[in-house]
């Protein structure tokens, strides 16, 4: 696990710096798992990738990182002779999208409007305090040419596979993917199985990610597989205990805020050491701490855009 960590820190770091070419991803293999009904995952180095497949066709969530993009079109015909029809983009970090210019020569990508902006004119990334990353603007080719405000439905499949926007989550343009029929759900980067990046320089924010959690849990059968941006594939239970970590931190978080303590007393006092299990080798817990922080003292503290 640890391994793994490493891993997607290089990954996110090298695509988020636009750097992608200087990591070997010759050695990546890419690991398909059915989980349920017309739905697959595909692991390799990046965001998870869930795979629609059926008599229509392939519809993508998300496409990990260029150098892999051939590696992942191999898996699918693994699987599969029939076309990628649709990609559907979580958010618009590197390691979620690297692959959209090789498969938008096969397929249109959707995404919600502000993930091709983010796309488009690049920016910065980060948590404001120790991650911070440049992205750079990308190619007209790897931009998503069919977006949405709110939500969109794809009916392939015999499947109502539909992209929910959540407000300022991870970002200010993450989808959760449903695929009910299946009783799959795709969460992005809105869970993930160790502490969370919170894009808080791009919009992100921790209470809407709390709130986004919460609204998949609320209306997620109880068997409902949940697949994580990062991490194994998981239950709703795992996704229980991940919301309870956040809303139990953000707790911790405010109690000492409302004690006046600055971050540097709250790094000192490990106040996240309860939850430490959830460190990892990208978002350790200072790291995370600066972000609960960040979020929840920064302009974009209340910002929430009520439209779920
Ligand atoms: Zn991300």
């Amino acid at each position: 696990m640890r391994k793994l960590w490493i891993l997607l820190a290089v990954c996110v770091l090298a695509s988020s710096l636009a750097s992608a070419q200087n990591q070997d991803f010759s050695k990546v293999q890419i690991k398909v798992t059915k989980v349920a009904g017309s739905v697959y995952l595909l692991e390799g180095l990046g965001g998870n990738i869930a795979a629609s497949v059926g008599e229509d066709g392939i519809v993508l969530v998300d496409d990990q990182s260029a150098p892999l993009a051939e590696k992942i079109q191999a898996a699918l015909k693994g699987i599969t002779d029939k076309p990628v029809r649709f990609v559907i983009n979580t958010h618009y970090h590197g390691d979620h999208v690297g692959g959209n210019e090789y498969f938008q020569t096969q397929a249109p990508i959707i995404a919600h409007d502000n993930v091709r902006k983010r796309l488009e004119t690049g920016g910065t990334t980060g948590n404001g305090g120790s991650l911070h990353f440049e992205a750079k603007p990308q190619p007209k080719d790897a931009l998503p040419i069919i977006t949405f405000d709110h939500e969109i439905t794809v009916h392939l499949n015999g499947e109502d596979i539909r992209a929910l926007h959540f407000p300022s989550g991870h970002t200010d343009g993450d989808s959760i993917v449903f695929f009910p029929k299946s009783n799959v759900v795709h969460m992005g980067d809105e869970f993930v199985t160790h502490f969370p990046f919170i894009d808080v320089e791009a919009g992100g924010s921790l209470n809407g990610m709390i709130d986004a959690v919460e609204k998949v849990i609320a209306q997620s059968p109880p068997d409902v597989k949940v697949i994580p941006g990062h991490g194994p594939l998981s239950s709703l239970d795992d996704l229980r205990a991940y919301l309870k970590m956040l809303q139990e931190t953000r707790a911790a978080t405010e109690k000492a805020l409302k004690e006046g303590k600055t971050l540097d007393q709250m790094k000192q006092a490990k106040l996240l050491d309860p939850w430490k299990k959830y460190s990892g080798e990208f978002i350790s817990a200072d790291v995370f701490l600066e972000t609960l922080y960040n979020s929840l003292t920064g302009s974009n503290a209340g910002k929430s855009i009520k439209h779920n």
